[in-house]
Order: C-alpha cells, then structure tokens, then sequence
C-alpha cells in the first residue's frame, strides 16, 4: 500500500472514531442543536468518504501507469530503457549540462538482417546485448529504440564515432570472436542539441533524418551529422508531402517517354515511361527526390497509376490516328504491386481501353522480389496473365539477380546502368554484360542497357548483340508531343516488340 493511501485510511479510522464517541456521549437524550450537529457530521462524513473514493481512485489509477510505465519502459532483451525513457532521460540530465555541448547519437547495425539469417537469431540477440552493455557503461540516456537501432547522448566531437566504433569492436571481438568483427559494421546518425528548445520528438525525427542518409553511404561505419544541408533536405521533404496531393489535381506531373534505340535497325524499338514533377511551389523536382518519400507514404500507387493511365491514352491515341504503335514500359513500384487491389485496378483500367496489352510492358525492378517476395512474384504472375509484358528493371542491382531469372516469366531485362558505366574500365563488367545477354538469348528473353552515353558503349553493345539501348546517346527524355513527333508520327504504322 502506497504511503498516500496509508494517511487517506488512518484520516478515515480518526474521524470514523471521533464520530462514534461522539454519538456515544450525547446518545442518551439529544438536544435538538446536537441532533442537528450529529446529522450534520453524518452527510459530511458521507461526503467526505465520496471524495476519498474519488481520491483513491485517482492514487491507484497513477499506480498502475506508473508501473506500466517501468515495465514498458525498459527492453526485456537488453534491459535498456526505450524512446519515453530518452525523452525524460535527457530532459534530466540536461537540466545539469549544457545542451550545445552535446548530441543525440543513433546507432543502427548494418545489414543486420543478413547477420540474423547467417547466425541466427540468437546470436543477433547476443550482438544487441553487447552493444547494449557498451553504450550503458560509456554513455548517457543509452536506449534501444527498435529492433537494431540504439540512441545516446555523446559529446559533440569529430572523434566520438571512432573512439565507440573500436569500444564495439572490442567488445564484440572477446564476447563473440575475431571472425564477427570482420562482418559487422554500423551506420551513424548525429544531431547536435544546440540550444535544445525543440521537443524531443523533433531532435529524433532528425537524428533518424541523419540515420537514413547515412545508411546511403556504402563505406563501413558511415556517419552522418544533421547540418544545414540535410536540414533543407528535411524541409524539402516535408514540403514534397504538403503539395503531393494538390500536384496530382493541379496536372503537375507529366508523362515524359525516353526512347530506346533496336541496336539491329537503328530505328526506336519503343521507350520508357517516366514521371516528371513541374511544381508551381518547388519548381523542378527530380524523381530521385520524391519517388522514395511516395514510396514511404504511399502516393506513389496514385502516381504509378496516373502514368499508367496516361500511356493507355497516349497509345489509344495513336491508334485512332493511325500512327506507328511501339511498345512502352511504365514502372510500377514494389509498394504499387504489393497494394491489396492493385491487380483489380489494372484490370479495371486495361478493360476502360482498346490498347494491345502486349503494347505495354510493367517495369518492376530487380529489388522489388527482395521484401515481399511470394506476394510479387504471384501478381507478376497474374499481371502477364492479363496480356502485359514484364520487364525486369535495373537487372544486377540486387543480390540474386540468377534467382529472378529461373522464377519469374521475364519478357525483357533491363542492365542496370553501373554496369556499362563500369564497363569503361573493367573487362570483367564488360565479360559480365555478353554473358548476361547471351543467356538472355537462351531463355529467349530480349534486353535494354541502361545509360549508354557515348558513341564507344552504343557499339560494344551492337557488337555483342544487345537488342535495345536507352540513354542520352541515342535519346534523353521528353514530353510526348516531341516523342510523338520525332519517333512516332512518320513512320508508317507497325508493332515492334
Ligand atoms: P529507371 O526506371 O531505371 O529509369 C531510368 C532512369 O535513368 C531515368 O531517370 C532516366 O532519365 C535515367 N537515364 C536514362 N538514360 C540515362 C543516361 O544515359 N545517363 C544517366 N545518367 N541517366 C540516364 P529518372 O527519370 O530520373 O528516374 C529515376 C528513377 O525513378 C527511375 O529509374 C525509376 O526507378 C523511377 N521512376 C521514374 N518514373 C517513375 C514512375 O512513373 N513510377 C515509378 N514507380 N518509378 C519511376
Ligand atoms: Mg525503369
Ligand atoms: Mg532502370
């Protein structure tokens, strides 16, 4: 029993008391003033035990969050606290040192899903305590937030991530053994506190902010400060969001089609569907900017099917004035095939036109079958099913390239482009790129490269039988109408596929 309601009782007991004595003592023949004084002290009592209920209530109400609290509060795994205990943790500790001096440290391990399915989870279990027990003995406020990903508060110096970064290694090197150290590394986001006047909450999205640019950079233990630039970057971000939706009505995105170039004939063979945002707030925003917050928020499916529904038109079009008819690859997320009704929709839509499907081809990248696996690969299934093509977009990009091609029903593979721009200087990429297509050929399945600039790559791939090269060599992107104009409207009316 707390101590609070220790007194409550003993006030109960004293005034319970005093008021049985007092009835005793006047019991035998009441005046009518303490008749009237005894009721009185009845209501009052009655009253008062209503407001001790109300009170006791409360106390046991704080009790319990309290102790949901502590018990929530702490990680069973690594007995470390967790986000409201960092929250309250350097609120305290603040209030004794001086904010500038320090920063909020984020420490995520580096493909630490791989280190799982290599050693198994219960040595992933092992690798957080150990980190755990480095950042709890040299650090302060240290809590695991999620899964792998610890926050601390260090002084701000340019040293800090070397000097943890060799305490860890240390530590994972006498608790687990020499030959782990040689595969873990970590990634670091900073955020100086500064004066510290912002809530918490935003001091961790910007951390988190730093994190993830962090994590873009391949070198092992990479860090990243949140400065000025990736403080513009954030508010970019987050002026992307403020706008995505009114873009959509305000006929801000436009469908743009790089063409590609049949290596055989030197004519197009057809081109690429691409996005392309004219803001009337930001100006001119590349996809690489907004693509991956679509992807995060989900916009990206009202996106994907915009462009979709915009190469239906334009190739409805073409049909209608008789024009040529080449064929067009349109991108498709893994976050827009993996939608609950997305194959439903695609076939809504391919029905509202009369356009060959086999005109059409989706373009799902190479990573998209890495999360999410059984769930792409049965709508890419169904997708080809209805009369689409499949293209596998930025073949080589991922970790098991071989593994796509024995599962999946490709009709064309697209070479990432870091291929042939390695090819330049490396016989290996160049070897890499032949054997690639002549395998291609043996599964009769026809390939783009990516990203051919110059006159010197457009030539080693005609000169080992590539089908199709898009880049700024042959063509860059562009609006439809040049697009019509330059490749489409002459020619007399063919399919090529
Ligand atoms: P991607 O699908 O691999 O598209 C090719 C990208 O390479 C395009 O960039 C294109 O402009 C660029 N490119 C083409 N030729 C060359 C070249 O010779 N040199 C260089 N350096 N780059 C070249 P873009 O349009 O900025 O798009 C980037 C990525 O954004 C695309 O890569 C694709 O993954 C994504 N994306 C673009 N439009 C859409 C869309 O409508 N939906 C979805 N889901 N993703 C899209
Ligand atoms: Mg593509
Ligand atoms: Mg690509």
């Amino acid at each position: 029993m707390s101590r609070i309601k220790r007194v409550l009782y003993a006030i109960v007991l004293i005034i319970f008391t005093a008021l049985v004595v007092s009835y005793v003592a006047v019991s035998a023949e009441p005046t009518l003033a303490q008749s009237f004084a005894i009721t009185m002290s009845v209501i009052l009592f009655a009253f008062f035990m209503l407001c001790l209920i109300i009170a006791l209530d409360i106390v046991n109400d704080r009790e319990k969050t309290r102790e949901l609290d502590k018990a929530t509060a702490r990680d069973p795994l690594t007995g470390l606290g967790n986000d409201s205990s960092m929250e309250r943790g350097i609120s305290a500790f603040l209030t004794k040192n001086r904010p500038s001096r320090y920063s909020l440290v984020c420490l995520d391990i580096a493909e630490f899903h791989r280190f799982n399915v290599m050693f198994g989870y219960a040595a992933g279990d092992y690798l957080l305590k150990i980190i755990a027990d480095v950042l709890r003995a040299d650090y302060r406020c240290a809590v695991r937030s999620f899964g792998d990903v610890f926050l601390f508060l260090d002084e701000t110096s340019s040293v800090m991530i070397e000097g943890l970064k060799y305490k860890l290694y240390d530590a994972i090197e006498s608790d687990l053994g020499r030959q782990y150290v040689q595969v873990i590394s970590f990634k670091f986001g900073v955020c100086p506190l500064g004066d510290f006047c912002k809530p918490y909450r935003l001091i961790r999205d910007n951390v988190m902010f730093a994190l993830k640019y962090a994590k873009k950079n391949p070198k092992q233990n990479a860090f990243a400060f949140y400065n000025s630039e990736l403080q513009k970057e954030s508010v970019l971000q987050k002026d992307i969001e403020m706008n995505m939706l009114h873009a959509l009505s305000k006929e801000e995105f436009q469908l743009y089609i790089q063409p590609k170039c049949n290596l055989l004939t030197g004519e197009c063979g057809g081109g690429e569907a691409l996005v392309r945002w004219s803001s009337d707030q930001l100006g001119f925003v590349t996809p690489n900017k907004f693509i991956p917050l679509f992807e995060k928020n989900g916009f990206i499916v009202e996106i994907d099917f915009f462009i979709l529904t915009s190469v239906f038109n334009m190739i409805e079009t073409h049909i209608a004035r008789g024009m040529r008819l080449l064929p067009i690859s349109v991108n498709q997320s893994k976050i827009t095939i993996s939608f609950p009704n997305y194959l439903e929709r695609l076939r809504n839509l391919a029905k509202k036109y009369h356009v060959p499907l086999s005109l059409i081809s989706i373009e799902i990248t190479e990573s998209a079958m890495e999360a999410n696996y059984e769930t792409v690969v049965s709508a890419i299934y169904e997708i080809r099913e209805m009369g689409f093509r499949i293209d596998m977009d930025d073949f080589g990009s991922g970790y098991s390239s071989l593994n796509t091609l024995r599962e999946i029903p490709v009709d064309t593979l697209k070479i990432d482009r870091e291929f042939l721009n390695e090819a330049d200087t490396s016989e290996r990429s160049k070897a890499i790129i032949k054997n690639i297509i002549n395998l291609s050929k043996d599964l009769g399945i026809s390939v783009v490269c990516e990203g051919v600039e110059t006159g010197v790559q457009y030539d080693f791939l005609r000169s080992i039988s590539c089908d199709y090269a898009q880049g700024y060599y042959y063509a860059r992107p562009m609006t439809t109408n040049d697009y019509e104009n330059r490749f489409v409207i002459d020619s007399e009316v063919e399919i090529i596929d």
